[in-house]
């Protein structure tokens, strides 16, 4: 096969790129579509049928999707219950990932259910009474209801802000900052509240709907006045929304003081957390890219490593020549990219017949992604399970079954193929993996441990929860011999002392 047959819809400004960059090597191309055909978007089909660097937003980007694909003779048909979707969250796709779904097959393919909001998404009772509404009025009152039962802030994260008294003694809250675990500090920064494109089971709404709550960061100066009161903080995650959208001046203004001033040795990693190569791997591949990856390459050079967090759960959205082109792109110029990734009922985890998730196929799928992402040198950081915001119901599944699924996935790669933690899910607590199962006194049960946690001492200290087929989300699994968790008490006072503080100076 040949290159042309491989690189027919690139542009010709990332052509030229491409091709002076050697970011497309042939031996490269012709391997991973040899070896995954069944997931291949490598080579250029002719069903491109969206234009290249255009943006779907809204109800009437959903419509003029659906109008293009009616003049393919591809109908998606259920309106009415996506509308009703977006007017809770929102919508917004790009040409790249409407052009790197299988349109022929759609029903099937993983990237349309990550973009394009399906029916049953929003509960049967709340669509029911949508679509039964005779008054605009009346739909405006379903939805702002429902909206209310959306839990954006799970996890209590408001209680991560940090604060620090400043050298005129004032107290200073970071308002568009996380910081719950010692070495990592989140940045939501002003110019990240965007994403390229939404995925159907954002687990930061707030972020995506523009929440008046939402977290955002404006001074920099207060980061860099906590960080370095912070020597724990060894990696500073700017995200959003997404990171993709830090212009390479501001990011400068980010990393110059932690490059030059000493006070920030402490600083090892600047992780840039971001759906770029999923929707929109044009940006990275133009040449009004390039200070952008200067920055990354002073950053490596003075002994900080840059890290691309990605969150690929499907080899689907990684086998198109451009995000391949923009990941070397990327690790050419001294990032390490590593990827978070969740597992999502039809997007990265299927039911069977019965209603059970289907644990091969599954499998399969994570097995296959682990194997590409090793061809290409990303790391596979995790795997984590659908936190209980947004629309938990559609996309989650019986912790019992999704653990079946890891297990399978753990011991058929190779071991530096392999997730470098078990199956993880976000609480207020941290972040608890199951790592299997276990038998005490004849009773089964779930064997879970910290790797991260409110109080550090707790990572990877194991204990036991009786085993339920049904739960889907960790916190409310029932402590083994007990009636609470060893963590529980401590939890409750380190959430109180937040919510105090936080009350008394943001009222
Ligand atoms: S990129 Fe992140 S913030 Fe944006 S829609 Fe997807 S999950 Fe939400």
């Amino acid at each position: 096969m040949e290159r042309e047959h491989f690189i027919r819809h690139l542009p010709p400004d990332i052509r030229a790129v491409v091709e002076e960059e050697d970011l497309l090597p042939l031996g490269l191309l012709r391997r991973l579509h040899r070896a995954y055909p069944q997931h291949s978007g490598l080579v250029a089909s002719d069903d491109h049928f969206f234009p290249d660097d255009q943006r779907y937003v809204g109800i009437e980007g959903l419509r003029r999707i659906d109008e293009i694909l009616r003049s393919h003779g591809i109908d998606i048909g259920h309106m009415p219950e996506r509308e009703l979707f977006i007017h809770v969250y929102r919508f917004m796709a790009t040409s790249h990932v409407l052009n790197s779904i299988n349109w022929r097959a759609f029903q099937q393919d993983p990237l349309y259910h990550l973009v394009i909001p399906q029916p049953g998404m929003i509960p049967a009772d709340v669509t029911e009474a949508y679509l039964r509404a005779t008054s605009e009025e009346e739909r405006q009152r379903i939805v702002a209801e429902h909206r209310t039962r959306t839990n954006p802030h799970d996890g209590k994260q408001k209680l991560n802000k940090p604060w620090f008294v400043d050298d005129s003694g004032t107290t200073q809250i970071l308002d568009g900052s996380q910081h719950k675990y010692p070495q990592c500090q989140l940045i939501f920064d002003v110019e990240t509240q965007n994403c390229f494109a939404f995925c159907t089971y954002c687990f930061r709404h707030a972020q995506v709907r523009g929440d008046e709550d939402m977290f955002l960061q404006r001074d920099i100066k207060h980061v860099h006045d906590y960080v370095k009161r912070h020597k724990e903080i060894t990696d500073i995650l700017i995200t959003g929304g997404d990171a993709g959208f830090i212009t390479p001046e501001r990011f400068a203004q980010y990393i110059e003081p932690i490059i030059e001033d000493p006070e920030f040795t402490h600083v090892r990693a600047i992780r840039l957390g971001t759906r770029v190569l999923t929707y929109y791997p044009q940006k990275i591949l133009r040449r009004s890219y390039d200070p952008m990856l200067a920055l990354l390459r002073r950053l490596r050079d003075n002994g900080i490593q840059p890290a691309v967090m990605v969150h690929f759960s499907t080899p689907r959205e990684v086998l198109n020549p451009a995000t391949v082109a923009a990941i070397r792109r990327l690790q050419n110029n001294g990032a390490l990219i590593r990827s978070q990734s969740p597992i999502m009922r039809n997007v990265s985890l299927w039911l069977g017949p019965d209603g059970k998730v289907d644990v091969d196929k599954t499998a399969q799928n994570w097995i296959d992604l682990a194997n590409v992402m090793e061809m290409l040198s990303i790391g596979f950081h995790s795997m984590y399970c659908a936190r209980p915001t947004g629309e938990h119901h559609y996309f989650s599944a019986p912790l019992a079954e999704l653990n079946e699924v890891f297990r399978k996935v753990y011991r058929s790669l190779p071991s530096i193929a392999r997730p470098f933690r078990h199956l993880s899910m976000t609480s207020s607590a941290g972040k608890i993996s199951i790592l299997g199962t276990t038998e005490v006194g004849g009773q089964k049960l779930f064997a879970l441990a910290f790797t991260q946690g409110r109080n550090p001492e707790w990572i990877d200290k194991v204990f036991l929860a009786h085993y339920d087929e049904k739960e889907n989300t960790i916190v409310h699994l029932k402590p083994f011999d007990s009636d609470k968790f060893f963590f529980e008490d401590e939890l409750a006072e380190i959430e109180a002392k937040l919510e105090q503080f936080l009350t008394l100076y943001e009222g």
